[in-house]
């Protein structure tokens, strides 16, 4: 209980883990995951010696393969509520590739509604609260959508993109609208219909560089940016709220000895930016002096939602297959690190 509460005061990151189901078809059903109740997890470590062992996690909550979408969002809706209120929200997925990040943010490739993932439940949630409220406030509501490559910021939502050249680099600016990446498009939404057709394009971006420079979406972060303005009608005063929903780079380790060229320079611009995160956030738990936001283009941009008075939540990703232990092990290990 004591513990409880020295980890409640310690950071104000709330950290989920989700264990992905084995996906149809898959020959192997050995799971790694021994154990889950309520926020521990326990992993089967087989030794060098030939002897099983456990290794223990703890998180805020632990979702195991059978969760649905829906549960997975349902914690997250006070979250969402306080976007409304003027709070910066930061929801990140986090894990190696593979492990379920997109399907937890975007869904899967053919939407259902009982399939949609959080971006949309979180902007449903917008729409729906924000018109509980147009009586006493008029809020707007809109979207950016950008990718973080190679610690280069591009725009996903450029009609340039679509037909032409890949999106040009932009940059990241503190401005006092909280609309830091100015370059950017900035499409108002009002219903998820909106929201599909501007994921959709974001989509169809990143899979033009696809076919030029294979497929990144691995290896690079995107980030879906909403901005909410409300205008309280009797006061005239103004609420200005953001969330970040960041889909990750993948967290793999890549060998060194087996990349060169491109691969390596991908592979050392992830690690940097996710130990850059890692490190902000580590030292914002501690409540340092100094937290090192600069080290990165990802902290960069999300500068204003980390820390504060901001609130963030990761959903931290694993695979239950054997053969890919030595990534869960050290993906629980930053979670546990972070959270
Ligand atoms: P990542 O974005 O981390 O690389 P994906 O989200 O693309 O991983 O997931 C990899 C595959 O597993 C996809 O085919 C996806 O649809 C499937 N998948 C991931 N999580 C789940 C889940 N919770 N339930 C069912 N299928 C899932
Ligand atoms: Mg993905």
């Amino acid at each position: 209980k004591l513990y409880n509460q020295v980890q409640d005061l310690k950071g104000k990151i709330r950290v989920y883990c989700r264990v992905r189901p084995f996906l149809p078809g898959q020959a192997s059903r050995f799971s790694t995951v021994d154990h889950i109740e309520e926020g521990n997890i326990s992993i089967i470590t087989p030794s060098k010696y030939g002897k099983e062992g456990r290794k223990s996690f703890s998180f805020n909550k632990v979702f195991g393969p059978m969760a649905t979408q829906a549960e997975v969002f349902a914690d997250t809706e006070p979250l969402i509520r306080s976007v409304l209120d003027g709070y910066n929200v930061c929801i990140f997925a986090y894990g190696q590739t593979g492990s379920g990040k997109t399907y937890t943010m975007s869904g899967p490739n053919e939407l259902t509604e009982e399939s949609l993932g959080v971006n949309y439940r979180a902007l449903g949630d917008l729409f729906q609260l924000s018109a509980q409220r147009k009586e006493v406030i008029i809020y707007e509501i809109s979207c950016q959508m950008l990718e973080i490559y190679n610690e280069q910021v591009r725009d996903l939502l450029t009609s340039d993109g679509l037909n032409k050249r890949y999106p040009f680099p932009i940059d990241v600016v503190h401005s006092s609208n909280g609309i830091n990446v100015p370059e950017a498009v900035l499409v108002p939404v009002s219903s998820t219909s909106d929201v599909i057709n501007l994921m959709n394009t974001g989509h169809k971006n990143r899979a033009v560089s696809a076919t030029a420079m294979n497929d990144r979406s691995s290896r690079s972060h995107s980030c879906l940016t909403v901005h909410v303005q409300g205008r309280d009608l009797t006061s005239g005063n103004v609420i200005r709220g953001s969330m970040h929903l960041v889909d990750l780079a993948g967290s793999e380790r890549v060998d060194k000895s087996e990349v060169t060229g491109d691969r390596l320079k991908e592979a050392q611009h992830i690690n940097k930016s996710l130990s850059a995160l890692g490190d902000v956030i580590a030292s914002l738990a501690v409540k340092s002096n100094h937290v090192p936001y600069r080290n990165s283009k990802l902290t960069q941009l999300l500068q204003d939602s980390l820390g504060g008075q901001a609130k963030t939540l990761m959903f931290v990703h694993i695979s239950p297959e054997p053969d890919t232990l030595g990534e869960t092990l050290s993906t629980l290990k930053f979670a546990e690190r972070v959270a």
